[in-house]
């Protein structure tokens, strides 16, 4: 029988989940809402429900489940696969012993790691990060969140809470932040930031039918307005991956998020900026979006799950 693992991306509206071969291909793809707001018994249980669907699915395609690889919101100690902190978006994660429930409920093993984490690792596998050992993965989303990655296995740090690139502090003093800070990078980088820079200039409610997309669809069609914000969102992205190049000197950067398919009108901007005030021994840094998209998450948890099984 072939054997699939099943890649599990929790997130804070959607668990994103696929039964995935070794070769990365995803056989089956299902999306749930998390609906978080009804406790941890409820979310494990549906992660539960969708283990078994799969489980289902597998017996009767004649596949082989053998492991599980989750990668969800929130502060991972990966060894553990303890959730040792997540924000009031999943009540009651934190602390919890997520790989224990699982492994429990399903009597298989699994994997768990934070979503970024995962991400990365499956933009490394069959994604943008491909051609390079060491890469950095900058996710653009509600919130900013990242990975370095280096040979295919991301940078945990010492307790797993590594890549935390959207609380780097760029602004002294700036826009307080929900981690009780002020100024991080995330209150400038996120989507979140781009669409109130857009409501601050008046742009907001109908004039932006498909939130930050209507934004690039206004600039590519001459609005002045929306030129000038996304060129303002694109300098404030710019001054975060400089640090992380001068701190990290990575090959590359591989930018994700559904608002980095708007490819070279986003890119660009950034590029530029980058070239023009980093130090000019890490201008040439490569920056290219992530390639996967939406299946980078679930893909990188299903690699995570094969890395366990072939660690033993
Ligand atoms: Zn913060």
């Amino acid at each position: 029988m072939r054997k699939v693992v099943f890649g599990i991306d929790l997130g804070g509206t959607h668990i994103k989940a696929g039964i995935v071969d070794r070769g990365g291909e995803v056989l089956k793809h299902t999306v749930a809402p998390t609906l978080a707001g009804q406790g941890r018994e409820a979310l494990l249980a549906r992660l539960c429900a969708i283990i078994a669907d799969f489980r289902a699915y597998s017996a009767s395609a004649g596949l082989l489940p053998a492991g599980i690889g989750v990668g969800t919101a929130g502060y991972v100690e990966p060894l553990k696969g303890r959730v040792a902190y997540a924000t009031p978006n999943l009540p009651g994660w934190t602390g919890l012993q997520l790989r224990e429930a699982l492994e429990q409920a399903s009597a298989l093993p699994v994997a768990v790691a934070n979503d970024a984490h995962a991400m990365a690792v499956g933009e490394a596998w069959l994604g943008a990060g491909r051609p390079y050992r060491d890469f950095i993965c900058v996710t653009l989303g509600t919130g900013v969140g990242g990975a370095r990655v280096i040979d295919g296995a991301p940078d945990y740090g010492s307790s797993g809470f590594a890549g935390g690139f959207g609380h780097m502090v760029i602004a002294w003093g700036g826009r307080p932040c929900n981690c009780g800070l002020s100024g991080c990078y995330e209150q400038y980088a996120s989507v979140t930031a781009l669409l109130r820079l857009a409501s601050e200039a008046g742009l907001r409610g109908e004039a932006l039918p498909d939130g930050a997309k209507s934004i690039f669809a206004l600039a590519s069609a001459g609005h002045p307005a929306a030129s000038a914000i996304i060129a303002q969102y694109a300098e404030y992205t710019a001054v975060g991956l400089i640090n992380l190049a001068h701190s990290l000197n990575p090959q590359a950067i591989v930018l994700g998020g559904a608002v980095t398919t708007q490819g070279d009108a986003l890119l660009e901007p950034i590029r530029r900026i980058v070239r023009e005030r980093a130090m000019p021994i890490y201008r040439d840094t490569p920056i290219v979006a992530a390639a996967l998209g939406n299946a980078a998450g679930e893909v990188g948890a299903a690699k995570l799950a094969w890395n366990r099984l072939s660690s033993g």
